[in-house]
């Protein structure tokens, strides 16, 4: 098992490209122009592009609404900020965690704002539940994940998974660790996603939304880095690409939704109006299947080819211009002419 070095500070008789994603050698000089990855430069610029933060949101329309939405809705509304806030602290730190060994002082770069994009979807959680309740309860939604039966068992899938990697940092367990990270960011959101885009649909709790598809937005494309950081892992170590690895991939996505399906009955099960559970299991399925493929797996589910939520697509490409639910206020920050597109749905 290849133990992983740590990037070191700074080798002045190695050079500004890299030799290695890990186990390489870097000077750890930073010139964009004499980078390792082609496609590191271009996923810096989309990046800094979905630069947003919490204070651009106006609240005042969802601070009137939170208290006439039904009870079963408000509970929801905390519990999946709950889960959300633990996830994106996990997550902050995780990512300069595999920073420390990527011998890459670029996809060092990505990885630094990637977390600096974490720190803000943390923030906007405060935000949000500033605005709508006590700060008692605030405290309790950040408390929740200590407490909740339904979010120790999810969130300890995804942490126990790190921590085989943080405790014991081997390419194996990196590359395992990177597969729970696509978990995480790629499919253990997407249930909240649909419960607010839902709402929005229903004109509700709108600027909670717009900040939820910001965040969605950052997702997709922090998935897309750490799929391009595994594909390189094994391009570089093929050795690594086992049998073993394949169906460890395959069953942890497929356990992966069968827990976020979970998690969907508890947060919208049936009391949700106009949001089949039937059809987000499929949706949740049809997820599992893509993140599978995109890390180069078989799918875990027969069918579920198609994205029986249509009209969640509209909410999620806002940026396409095809849709103007949201509030528009941080659309300045993203250039029409950057390549911005989903390319994720
Ligand atoms: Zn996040
Ligand atoms: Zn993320």
């Amino acid at each position: 098992m290849e133990e992983l070095k740590h990037r070191v500070l700074i080798d002045s008789q190695a050079p500004n490209k890299s030799t290695g994603i890990i186990n390489g050698e870097s000077s750890n000089i930073l010139n964009w122009d004499d980078v390792r990855f082609s496609w590191a430069y271009p996923k810096y610029k989309r990046m800094l592009g979905n630069f947003w933060t919490p204070f651009e949101i106006n609240m005042a329309k969802d601070i009137k609404q939170f208290p006439t939405l039904s009870q079963r809705e408000r509970d929801s509304f905390l519990k999946i900020i709950g889960l959300l806030a633990l996830l994106d602290s996990v997550q902050t730190d995780y990512a300069g965690k595999v920073a420390d060994y990527l011998t890459d002082s670029s996809l060092n770069a990505l990885m630094i704002i990637l977390a600096q994009q974490e720190v803000v979807h943390n923030h906007s959680y405060s935000y949000v539940l500033s605005s709508i309740v006590t700060k008692s309860e605030q405290d309790e939604v950040f408390e929740f994940w200590k407490t909740e039966p339904i979010l120790i068992k999810r969130n300890e899938f995804i942490t126990n998974g790190y921590k085989g990697f943080v405790e014991s940092p081997n390419i194996e367990n990196l590359l395992k660790s990177i597969i729970y990270d696509v978990i995480l960011e790629g499919l253990f959101f997407y249930s909240g996603f649909a419960f607010f885009y839902h709402l929005a649909r229903n004109q509700k709790m709108v600027a909670t939304s717009t900040m939820i598809n910001y965040i969605n937005r950052d997702e997709q494309l922090h998935v897309g880095l750490f799929e391009k950081i595994f594909k390189e892992v094994l391009n570089e170590n093929p050795a690594y690409l086992t049998e073993e690895l394949r169906t460890f991939g395959m069953e942890t996505f497929k356990q992966a939704a069968h827990l976020e399906i979970e998690w969907g009955r508890e947060i919208i099960g049936s009391h949700v109006e106009g949001l089949l559970m039937h059809d987000l299991e499929d949706y949740i399925k049809f997820m599992a299947n893509k993140r599978a493929k995109q890390l180069g797996f078989e799918e875990p589910f027969e069918g579920c080819k198609t994205n029986p939520l249509k009209w969640i697509i509209a909410y999620q490409e806002v940026d396409q211009g095809k849709t103007d639910f949201f509030e528009q206020k941080s659309r300045q920050y993203t250039k029409t002419s950057d390549a911005n597109g989903f390319d994720e749905l």
